[in-house]
């Protein structure tokens, strides 16, 4: 098994989670219902996408 040569610092072990950091879920509001929904897809709440209904809002559960 290939094993470290040398042990991690702790500033090293720091850069490397420099990265790790969860960014924020893009969303928008719904022009149609108001509801907080993700950009370019079909609102969870009404159904609606660009104006108009295309998933029937029952079905959404
Ligand atoms: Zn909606």
């Amino acid at each position: 098994m290939a094993v470290p040569k040398k042990k991690t610092s702790p500033s090293r072990r720091n850069m490397r989670r420099s990265h790790h950091a969860l960014k924020s879920q893009a969303h928008v509001e719904c022009p149609s219902c108001g509801e907080l929904k993700r950009p370019h897809h079909v609102c969870g709440a009404c159904g609606h996408y660009d104006g108009r209904e295309v998933v029937s809002a029952t079905a959404q559960a």
